[in-house]
């Protein structure tokens, strides 16, 4: 549940309604915004039956909670949550662009890559060195020397980098080398992998799970969450369909129902959302059109013979063309009247 204090109620009584969970064995998250407090109750509420949290001087309203998510919820916090990446800031009033390879195959393809993600106006860069491959036999990613070549690339051309983490074993690694850590769909799940993410304070993209629900995904953000790391965004990425025309189908409604359902950004990989290349440029626009916060495209200098998601990745020469739409929508959204969520 979360308890929804008065504005202007004073310290002794918003203490009063701490010890009173706390005495019944529960514990508390305080969001603070500039008009309100908004206790988050964690543990079980059951305990908390006979106590009228209601009733107390300073609470404005308790409101129960009938999803299994607390901190990833909209009501747990005063207003939308903006994750600071480096420089960049992602929520807020400006669209995201990520843009890179989908896996770190040389330090000069990751360079040609990073230059023209730059120039086309990306303000970070994605490419990976653990590769989650679906056969044992396909190109793995070239692991800690791949994170040197896209840190060295990163510093080469100021854009921040988020780079894949697939094994509790490798995120201290790879959190020494990226600024944001992705879990990939294959992992939304594991439950380790996203407590040692969290842990080292990085912020994390969260990808949707191939065949996860919402609510499956925002428990998962919550485990980041309850882990104490607060820098959590989502990314849409397609779920598995019956139809093979496509090789995900990009699930563009959950977009502004995660932004009713929750404060957390949330971008949108039209790239894996589709697995064709000729279809990109139109999910990037609808995926803005739709509310993202931001899109995350794979390209390459020469998509014809990358090593993974060959099919998918833009050439560079297209990419500009994509961002300059993205913006566009985003800028005419901004003047709509029509709240997105
Ligand atoms: C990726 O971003 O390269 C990737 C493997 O994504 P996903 O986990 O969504 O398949
Ligand atoms: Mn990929």
């Amino acid at each position: 549940m979360f308890v929804v204090l008065r504005k202007g109620c004073t310290p002794e009584e918003r203490n009063n309604v701490v010890r009173a969970v706390e005495a019944a064995g529960l514990s508390v998250h305080m969001s603070e915004g500039h008009h309100r407090i908004v206790i988050s109750v964690l543990g079980d509420e059951d305990r908390l039956r006979d106590v009228a949290l209601d009733s107390f001087a300073g609470v404005e309203n308790v409101l129960p909670l009938r999803r299994p998510y607390r901190l990833a919820a909209r009501e747990s916090r005063s207003g939308d949550t903006v994750v600071r990446v480096g420089n960049h800031s992602i929520g807020g009033g400006q669209l995201t662009i990520i843009a890179g390879p989908c896996a770190v195959e040389s330090e000069d393809l990751m360079l040609a890559a990073a230059k023209a993600a730059r120039d086309a106006g990306a303000h970070m860069l994605r490419g990976g060195a653990f590769k989650p491959r679906t056969s044992p036999y396909n190109f793995q990613g070239l692991g800690e020397s791949g994170l040197l070549m896209l840190r060295n690339c990163s510093q080469e051309v100021g854009l921040p980098i988020v780079t894949e983490a697939m094994d509790t074993r490798h995120v201290d690694l790879v959190a020494r080398f990226a600024d944001m850590i992705q879990i990939g769909t294959r992992n939304m799940q594991n439950f380790p992998l996203l407590e040692a993410a969290a842990e080292t304070g990085k912020p994390i993209l969260l990808k949707r799970g191939r065949a996860a629900t919402v609510t499956e995904w925002l428990c998962a953000a919550e485990y980041i969450l309850n882990a104490g790391n607060g820098r959590v965004v989502l990314c849409e990425r397609g779920l598995v369909s019956y139809d093979s025309a496509v090789r995900n189908h990009l699930d563009l409604s959950c977009v502004p129902l995660v932004r009713q359902l929750s404060h957390l950004p949330i971008l949108v990989d039209p790239s894996h959302g589709t697995g064709r290349r000729s279809l990109v440029p139109a999910m990037a626009r609808a995926a803005v059109a739709a509310g993202a916060h931001g899109i995350m495209l794979e390209m390459h200098p020469n998509p014809e013979h990358a090593l993974s998601d060959a099919g998918q990745a833009l050439h560079l020469d297209e990419l500009e063309a994509v961002i300059s739409d993205a913006q566009a929508i985003h800028t005419l959204l901004q003047k709509s009247q029509v709240p997105v969520s």
